[in-house]
């Protein structure tokens, strides 16, 4: 039986708290208001490698065909009521025929669209893992990750990567963070922070541990496709196995350079119709919030089927040349170490602590660059990691000049003397 309710005399903020599950952390955000609040007025003009947007103002003009299929949805008399709350069949469509491979086919059953591909890894977590349930996620690894978990009241477990191997998965670890509560492993590739990509060897490799310990993936690839070098190619988890049930969330933010539409996605790779019932729930969840905006899936069968491979082409040679650039400008400056990217939009680099007398960890070498340069990156512990930070290569080259100048002087001004 419940009480029925006292009077309460007052309004006030202790009487009337938010729900604890809404007292999320995103790191990113976090350290913005923080550690990293940019000062109101600095000294010189803040040159930010900080968040990824490949937009016009770093040089990155959308194809034509894109703000044309917008404006053709908005001519459209039709299109300003809801859609079915999976998503509109034809938009549904143009991903399957975008994305299906004949050996590894789905349907328009196994898409239900989302907003972006943030609310896809939200649908499918909320899906798979129950209150108390185990994720297994990568460390460096995406942080939204962590407010998802708060939200939904799930445990965060992390396998590491290893930075000398290209940023791939140590199975070990991975095998060792298993438990019996855990309901999904998150993987992310290509890989925001690492700006890597697995090779086939590798996913294959994922795939045989997650088969052995019978927990299924969900495969963040949101940088589908995005590869720059020519030692990197990408292909689906979902196109690499029969057995292990995958869902891929994908999302036209950062591939089409649209991260404001706000249009994601979830594909199940239904194997062996072990996700018979988890399918039908995300059909269910998706009725909470209902569908994306129609405007956005109406233009979606156009941005997918017109913008051809040379738009998408001059965009990988662009990360291709200002990850080269940031690679050697930020190469032989004492004290920081940049790994060699051939993916996504990023790079991460080592930083040295031993070589530096008053710089603790990243957290403090990102503040102080900060304050003292008007430089801005976020240190790897936005990424649940230590000592690295993350730089967003979508820029332009008179940036990552002016990163390198800054980060030189900032770096002496902090050596250790060597007496
Ligand atoms: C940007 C990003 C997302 C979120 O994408 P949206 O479509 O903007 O929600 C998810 N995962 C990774 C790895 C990302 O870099």
């Amino acid at each position: 039986m419940v009480e029925p309710r006292t009077p309460i005399k007052t309004w006030s903020s202790t009487k009337h708290e938010p729900s604890k599950r809404t007292d999320v952390h995103n790191l990113i955000r976090g350290m913005l208001e923080k550690e990293l609040k940019i000062p109101a007025e600095p000294h010189k003009p803040i040159i930010s490698l900080g968040l990824g947007e490949p937009t016009k103002a770093n040089g990155y003009e959308l194809p034509a065909v894109i703000n044309e299929a917008i404006i053709e949805q908005i001519q459209k008399e039709t299109v300003n009521g809801y859609t079915a709350s999976s998503g509109m069949i034809e938009a549904r469509k143009a991903i399957v025929e975008k994305f299906s491979h004949p050996d590894y086919p789905f349907t328009i059953n196994d898409v239900v669209l989302a907003f972006g591909c943030s609310g896809a890894l939200y649908n499918a977590i909320s899906v798979l893992c129950e209150t108390g349930d185990t994720l297994l996620v990568p460390r460096p690894g995406f942080p939204l990750a962590l407010p998802i978990a708060e939200n939904l009241g799930i445990n965060l477990k992390y396998y590491d990567l290893l930075p000398e191997q290209n940023w791939e998965i140590d199975l070990d670890s991975l095998r060792a963070q298993a438990d019996d509560r855990t309901k999904a492993i998150l993987v992310n590739n290509p890989s925001n922070p690492c700006g890597s990509c697995f090779s086939k060897k590798h996913q294959l490799e994922i795939i045989a541990v997650a088969d052995e310990l019978k927990i299924p993936l969900i495969a963040d690839e949101v940088y589908h496709g995005l590869v720059y070098e020519d030692d990197a190619e990408f292909t689906s988890f979902g196109n690499l196995t029969k057995d292990v049930p995958v869902i891929c969330t994908g999302a036209i933010s950062k591939i089409y350079a649209l991260p404001g539409w706000r249009l994601g996605w979830t594909i199940v790779y239904n194997n062996q119709g072990y996700f018979d019932k988890v399918n039908e729930n995300l059909h269910k969840h998706a009725m909470i919030q209902l569908h994306p905006t129609s405007l956005v899936q109406g233009a979606l069968p156009r941005i997918l089927k017109e913008v051809t491979p040379a738009d998408m082409q001059t965009m990988k040679d662009k990360l291709r040349e200002s990850s080269r650039y940031a690679f050697e400008k930020l190469s032989g400056i004492r004290g920081i170490t940049p790994l060699r990217a051939n993916a996504a939009m990023y790079m991460m680099v080592r930083i040295d602590t031993k070589e530096f007398k008053d710089i603790e960890d990243d957290v403090q070498f990102c503040q102080k660059l900060l304050n003292e340069q008007c430089c801005l990156v976020f240190p790897s512990t936005c990424f649940f990691a230590k000592n690295f930070f993350r730089v967003v290569i979508c820029t332009s080259k008179a940036n990552i000049d002016e990163f390198a100048a800054r980060t030189t002087e900032f770096c002496a001004a902090h050596y250790k003397s060597d007496q």
